[in-house]
C-alpha cells in the first residue's frame, strides 16, 4: 500500500487527464465559434439566477465532471463574450488564448509571487516581464515595476510612490494630519474615476484634485494647469503630482507628455501617465511622436488586459526608480526572513507593492509577448486603430451617421435621422442613449457610450484582434437599421 493520503479534494490522475481534456476541447469548441453567438444573452438579471439555482452548499461532495460540465454550460451560455468580434465596448479586451493555457499552468505551480525565495522562476518572469514591458514602450529596461489587478491598482500603485517621493516624511510616521499643507494633484478633466478613488481613500480628499479644462484637441491645458498651481502655492497648498492621460477613455487622446514633464520638473512634482490603455500603441513607429515625452515619466500605469490581450486580471506599473516603490512598501518585521544569505538579486514583490501573497500574473502576459512578439503586437495595434478609423471614415460618409472623434482604437459617432429635420442634440441625445441601449441588448455588436462635447455618442473602442472590415461594415448596418426603427417609433409618440 503505498502512503498516499488520498483525500476527498484530490483528483486521481486518469480521472483528471479525462476532465481536463474534455474542458479544452470545449473551450476550443467555444473559441472556434465564438462569432455564431449573440454577444450578450438576452436573459434577466433574474432568469440568470434561476437557472444558477438556489441550491444549499452541499454537506458532501459532488462528481467533479458534473461540477466542471456545469460551470462550463452556465458560463458559455450565460457571459457577455468579449472575444466575439463585433465586441467592442468600454475597454475589455478578447483573452488570447495562450493566456488560458498560462492560467491553467499558474493553477497548477501555484507559486506565491511575493517573495523569491517561495516563487524562485515566477520571480524571475515577472522581472523579465516588466523589463519587456518597459523596452515595449520605449523606455529603458532599467525600469521598475510591479504586476497588479488592473488600471486602478497600477495607478494607485503609482499615486502612493509619488506621495512617499514627494511628501514630507512626517507623513509616513504620523500620517497626513501631521501635515500642515494639503497636497495637491492635478490632472485633466477626462481623467478616469480612479483619481477621485485614490484621493478619497488615500486620505487626500476629493477636492485636493485639480481637474483642468482640456484644449480644443482636448488635451490637458498647459496655461490653466500652470495658473492651478502657482494659485494652490500661493495658498500654502503643497502640490505634489501631475497625473497625464496616455489616452483618455472616451476619446482616446494622449496629453503633451513633453510639456508636461517639463512643467513637472519645473514645480518639482511627481510624473505619472495614466497609460492603462493607450500606452501600448508607442510600441508602433509613427505613433510615437504622440508618445513623446513618456522618458519624463517617474510613473506610468499599463493594462495588459487591455492592449495586450491578457485574460483579466493584469495590470502594471512601471517606475523609473524602483527605490521609490521599496521606499514606499518595504517594511522589514522580524518574522520576514525572505533574502537568501549573501545573495544580492533577490527581488520580493512584497516590497514592491500593496500586496503580500500575490498570484503569478506574468506568466500570460509573458507567453503572448512571445508568442507574437514586438512585431506581432505592432501589427495586432495597428489593425486595431486601421480599423477604428475605417469605422470612423464609414460613419462620416454615412449619411445617417456623423463621426465626432478618433484616437488611437477610439472612435466616436452618432446616428442621425435623414428626414429633411434639422434635428436639435437633446433628440439626438435621446435618440442615441436609446439606440446604445438597443444595441447591447440586441447582442449583434456591443458598443459603449461617451460624451463628447455635450453629444451623446455611439462608443467603439477596438482592443480585440477578432474584429474584421467585414465586421466593422455590417456594424454600420446594423446601427442605421436600429437607428432609424428607434427614430421611427419615437416620431409616432
Ligand atoms: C481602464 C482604465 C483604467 C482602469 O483600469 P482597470 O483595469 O479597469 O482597473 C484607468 N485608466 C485608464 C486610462 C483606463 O483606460
Amino acid at each position: 500500500m503505498d502512503n498516499k493520503r488520498r483525500a476527498t479534494l484530490e483528483i486521481e490522475k486518469e480521472e483528471f487527464k479525462k476532465i481536463g481534456h474534455q474542458l479544452i476541447d470545449k473551450i476550443a469548441d467555444y473559441i472556434d465559434h465564438i462569432d455564431n453567438h449573440l454577444i450578450t444573452t438576452n436573459k434577466s438579471n433574474l432568469e440568470i439566477k434561476s437557472l444558477l439555482g438556489q441550491g444549499r452548499l452541499p454537506d458532501t461532495g459532488l462528481p467533479v465532471i458534473d461540477i466542471v460540465e456545469k460551470a462550463t454550460e452556465l458560463l458559455f451560455d450565460n457571459s457577455l463574450l468579449n472575444g466575439h468580434p463585433k465586441f467592442m465596448g468600454y475597454i475589455t479586451s478578447s483573452a488570447a488564448p495562450i493566456g488560458m493555457l498560462a492560467e491553467l499552468l499558474v493553477g497548477a505551480v501555484n507559486p506565491n509571487v511575493g517573495a523569491q525565495l517561495i516563487s524562485p522562476m515566477a520571480t524571475e518572469i515577472e522581472k523579465q516581464t516588466i523589463q519587456w514591458l518597459a523596452e515595449f514602450i520605449g523606455l529603458s529596461k532599467d525600469y521598475g515595476g510591479i504586476l497588479v489587478s488592473g488600471g486602478n491598482m497600477a495607478n494607485f500603485t503609482a499615486f502612493l510612490a509619488a506621495r512617499t517621493a514627494k511628501g514630507p516624511s512626517i507623513i509616513k510616521s504620523d500620517g497626513l494630519l501631521a501635515f500642515p499643507k494639503q497636497m495637491m494633484i492635478y490632472c485633466s478633466k477626462n481623467t478616469h474615476t480612479w483619481v477621485d478613488k485614490a484621493a478619497i481613500l488615500f486620505g487626500h480628499g476629493a477636492n485636493s484634485i485639480r481637474w483642468i479644462p482640456t484644449d480644443n484637441s482636448n488635451k490637458i491645458d498647459l496655461d490653466l494647469l500652470e495658473q492651478a498651481i502657482n494659485t494652490d502655492i500661493r495658498a500654502g497648498h503643497q502640490p505634489f503630482i501631475i497625473v497625464a492621460s496616455g489616452g483618455d477613455v472616451s476619446t482616446g487622446t494622449v496629453d503633451d507628455l513633453k510639456a508636461l514633464g517639463k512643467m513637472s520638473k519645473k514645480y518639482d512634482l511627481w510624473f505619472h501617465i495614466d497609460g492603462a490603455y493607450g500606452i501600448p500603441a508607442a510600441v508602433i513607429p509613427e505613433l510615437k511622436p504622440i508618445f513623446d515625452g513618456i522618458e519624463e515619466a517617474d510613473s506610468l500605469a499599463l493594462d495588459p488586459h487591455k492592449w495586450l490581450y491578457s485574460p483579466l486580471e493584469a495590470g502594471c506599473t512601471l517606475v523609473k526608480n524602483s527605490k521609490h516603490l521599496t521606499d514606499t512598501y518595504s517594511s522589514h518585521p522580524e518574522y520576514y526572513n525572505f533574502k537568501k544569505e549573501g545573495d544580492e538579486l533577490t527581488q520580493n514583490y512584497y516590497e514592491y507593492g500593496l500586496q503580500n501573497s500575490r498570484g503569478f500574473r506574468a506568466l500570460k502576459i509573458w507567453m503572448a509577448l512571445q508568442q507574437v512578439g514586438r512585431k506581432g503586437y505592432e501589427k495586432l495595434i495597428g489593425d486595431d486603430i486601421a480599423l477604428s478609423k475605417l469605422l470612423y471614415q464609414m460613419a462620416d460618409q454615412h449619411s445617417s451617421l456623423e463621426a465626432i472623434s478618433q484616437n488611437l482604437s477610439i472612435t466616436n459617432f452618432r446616428f442621425i435621422p435623414v428626414d429633411g429635420h434639422q434635428y436639435e442634440d437633446d433628440y439626438l441625445n435621446t435618440i442615441n442613449e436609446t439606440l446604445l441601449n438597443e444595441l447591447q441588448a440586441g447582442g449583434e455588436v456591443f458598443l459603449s457610450h461617451a460624451l463628447v462635447f455635450g453629444k451623446y455618442c455611439l462608443r467603439s473602442c477596438i482592443v480585440n484582434f477578432r474584429t474584421t472590415e467585414k465586421d466593422i461594415s455590417e456594424i454600420i448596418d446594423i446601427i442605421v437599421r436600429e437607428g432609424s426603427k428607434i427614430h421611427e417609433a419615437l416620431s409616432v409618440k
